[in-house]
């Protein structure tokens, strides 16, 4: 059976004249779905009974369950672990900022790629997301949005548990519900889209006509050093990493991010830092760094940067030119800050 939270607006007018319904019915259940936030098609009381009954017979609504749900001491970060109907375990993560609510999704459950400093990496593969549980992780964030002027107004990071460009079909529609304007309606310059460098995904955004934030993980300005945090460097190397970030700027003008974990005497020497310099201005296209303080996991040695370095690293970036913000971790009592998402098992 398919499930509804699937389907584009279209899809589902397609769905109803193939049922001898009418198109509008697609809109009027898009309503009741993503405004109401109806759970079955029973309450949907406007349309034909005749037509909630082929509803429960061909169409399922389901979304991930809310297991636990974890509040931040600051109160300003959520927590969600929620459960598939195959039982497997997935977090994300709700973000309320002065000004608007941010929701960190994840794509898969799991990753496969094995950065050295992200516990999700660490817990290995399980499996793709169907672009259902991705927008249900939003369905279970809305009831804890503030109301008031910045009520239903949210921005989505694909920046949770998995490498949304290696589970590229699901993202892509996951993110069509999301912007579609009968269903969530956020445009897609509120969609941030992470990723450790999964070159023919970005290529798949451009030949799809994506134009969301692009944010790489860059975490280091060779390969010698990125081969060792970031693995997937050993088959899209640094060099053809570059050449896709130039395409989709040149695709989407917006500003390219590149996160930058501070990790101590691994990635912060100054040499590090020039060479990112330089990395950048030769790249010619707009771009902006992200450096992100190491939040402490389970594996590896790993310690953080001092402040020191890294308002050293800040200064300097600014100084050249290069727009630059420190993330401001959130949610690292409750492990939900980058890189500590694994499922409920940290
Ligand atoms: N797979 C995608 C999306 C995950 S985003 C990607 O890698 O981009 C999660 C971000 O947190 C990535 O930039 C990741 O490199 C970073 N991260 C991983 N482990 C971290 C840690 N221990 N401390 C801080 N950031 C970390
Ligand atoms: Fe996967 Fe991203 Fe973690 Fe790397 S940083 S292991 S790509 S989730």
């Amino acid at each position: 059976m398919k499930n509804i939270l699937e389907l584009s607006k279209a899809e589902l007018e397609k769905e109803m004249t193939g049922m001898s319904a009418k198109k509008f019915n697609a809109s009027q259940i898009m309503e009741w779905i993503y405004i109401k936030h109806a759970g079955s098609f029973d309450v949907m009381s406007n349309l034909p009974l005749s037509l909630r009954e082929l509803l429960n017979k061909y169409f399922v609504m389901e979304k991930p369950r809310v297991e636990q749900k974890l509040v931040s001491a600051s109160k300003d970060t959520i927590k969600y672990l929620l459960k598939c109907s195959d039982g497997i375990l997935v977090e994300s993560v709700l973000m309320k900022h002065i000004d608007r609510h941010t929701i960190c999704l994840s794509s898969q459950a799991g990753c496969a790629y094995g950065c050295a400093m992200c516990a999700t990496g660490s817990m290995g593969f399980k499996r793709n997301l169907s672009a259902a549980e991705i927008t249900g992780q939003v369905f279970a964030a809305l009831p804890d949005m503030d109301s008031g002027e910045y009520s239903g107004k949210f921005n989505v990071v694909f920046m949770g548990m998995g490498e949304p460009l290696a589970n590229y079909d699901n993202f892509k529609k996951a993110a069509g519900v999301l912007t579609e304007k009968k269903a969530f309606g956020i445009s897609a310059r509120r969609i941030t889209v992470s990723t450790c460098g999964v070159v023919p995904g970005i290529e798949n955004m451009i030949r799809d006509g994506l134009r969301f934030n692009l944010s790489v993980s860059l975490h280091a300005v060779n390969d010698r050093v990125r081969d060792m945090l970031v693995p997937v460097n050993k088959k899209y190397r640094l060099e053809k990493l570059f050449t896709a970030c130039a395409k989709y700027f040149a695709f989407n003008p917006d500003p390219v991010t590149f996160e930058y974990v501070m990790i101590k005497s691994v990635n912060d020497r100054e040499d590090d830092l020039k060479e990112l310099i330089y990395i950048i201005s030769d790249l010619k296209i707009d771009c902006k760094v992200n450096l992100i303080p190491y939040n402490r996991v389970n594996i590896k040695e790993f310690s953080a940067s001092s402040q020191k370095t890294i308002d050293l690293w800040r200064e300097t970036l600014e100084k050249e030119g290069v727009i630059c913000s420190v993330r401001r971790e959130m949610g690292a009592d409750i492990n939900a800050a980058c890189g500590q998402l694994a499922g409920g098992m940290v």
